[in-house]
């Protein structure tokens, strides 16, 4: 059985990085029928948007696509293409794994975690204006629905994967309207979890506690803002940008990405390190329900970073995307 998958190259090391997650995935004997996609700076003269609509129809189509970071040109007029996805696809949660990996330098050793973010209200909701000038108001929207939506996707990922406990994030003590709503959602939703512990946590306090004794968390979920601050300290917390997948996802369509963006100063060297697209292709092939394929490319990752030899220039070694990709690949097929 094979899959149609919508591919996003994207722009800066896109290209080469869906490149190296392409060699990979093919090395797991699974098959994926890939529609390519333009989308990104280098397509905005031909199409008048870096996001062009058959990118959209295609995933919309395919309901899964693997996409590359692409580069919001700085300046007015031009929105993010990546909020822009979420909202036009309704990508309601970001879902963040943060697990420690052998041969990757970090703080900690036991960190293995799981954020999942509100990606479609709170602060992100795009209502801002000037009440007077020199005075502008950014409104923080929380609602019943989104909130029970993305509290219920943390407990039933929580339950997936075997996890003992959700965490909900919050700021109530301040907060008491918008996140009193989303503490009373979060307890309201637990109750259909028995064998799962939910824990109440304030946001400054978890960012504490995240970088003291990380290894006390399991799953995590929060709202957008919160969510998009925690989940960075939680992708350093196990070894930075280079490594950190991400899945968005939504109640038709799921997008698999990087957490990094285009990096244009790398760009078009061969030397950018494909793990966390690799990783983000691991979690589509779960989706994609193929979980001996995802964790065969999650162990061969671990074997190819743990021994050393074959790493690319951020981690500290000297090899190209590509030979990287190739050295992973042929874990993987080893594994079958
Ligand atoms: P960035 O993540 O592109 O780069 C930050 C630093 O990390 C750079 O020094 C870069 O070389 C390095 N880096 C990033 N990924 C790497 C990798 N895989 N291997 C080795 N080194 C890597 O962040 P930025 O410079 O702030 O953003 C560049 C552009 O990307 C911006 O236009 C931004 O809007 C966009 N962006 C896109 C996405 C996305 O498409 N999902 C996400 C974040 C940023």
């Amino acid at each position: 059985m094979s899959y149609t998958v919508t591919l996003i190259p994207g722009d800066g090391i896109g290209p080469e990085v869906t490149a190296a997650a392409r060699t990979v995935i093919e090395a797991t004997g699974f098959t994926i029928d890939w529609d390519v996609q333009e989308a990104g700076g280098d397509v905005i003269e031909k199409y008048g948007t870096a996001l062009p609509e058959p990118a959209l129809e295609s995933i919309r189509r395919n309901g899964v696509a693997l996409k590359g970071p692409i580069t919001t040109p700085v300046g007015k007029g031009f929105s993010s293409v990546n909020v822009k996805l979420r909202k036009e696809l309704k990508l309601y949660a970001n879902y963040r794994p943060a697990k420690t990996m052998p041969g990757v330098k970090s703080r900690y050793d036991n960190v293995d975690l799981i954020v999942i973010r509100e990606n479609t209200e709170g602060l992100y909701s795009g209502l801002e204006h000037e009440v007077i000038p020199g005075v502008i108001e950014s409104l923080r929207v929380i609602t019943y629905e989104a909130s029970e939506r993305i509290v219920r996707f943390a407990f039933e990922t929580a339950r997936q994967y075997g996890r003992k406990k959700v965490t909900v994030v919050h700021k109530a003590n301040i907060l008491k309207l918008s996140d009193g709503l989303f503490l009373d959602v979060a307890r309201l939703v637990a109750k259909d979890y028995h064998e799962i512990e939910l824990e109440e946590y304030i946001v400054d306090a978890t960012a504490m506690r995240l970088v003291m004794r990380p290894e006390s968390f399991d799953v995590l979920v929060m709202e957008n803002l919160f969510g998009d601050i925690i989940s960075d300290l939680t992708s350093g917390l196990v070894g930075g940008l280079g490594v950190a997948p991400s899945a968005n996802i939504g109640t038709h369509c799921a997008v698999f990405e990087a957490v990094h963006g285009s990096a244009p100063d790398i760009a078009g060297q061969g030397i950018a390190n494909p793990t966390a697209l690799i990783l983000s292709a691991a979690l589509m092939l779960r989706h994609l329900r193929q979980p001996e394929a995802a964790a065969n490319i999650e162990q061969a990752v671990h074997t190819v970073l743990s021994q050393g030899k074959t790493i690319t220039g951020d981690l500290g070694g000297n090899a190209t995307t590509s030979e990287y990709a190739a050295a992973v690949a042929a874990v993987v097929e080893s594994l079958q």
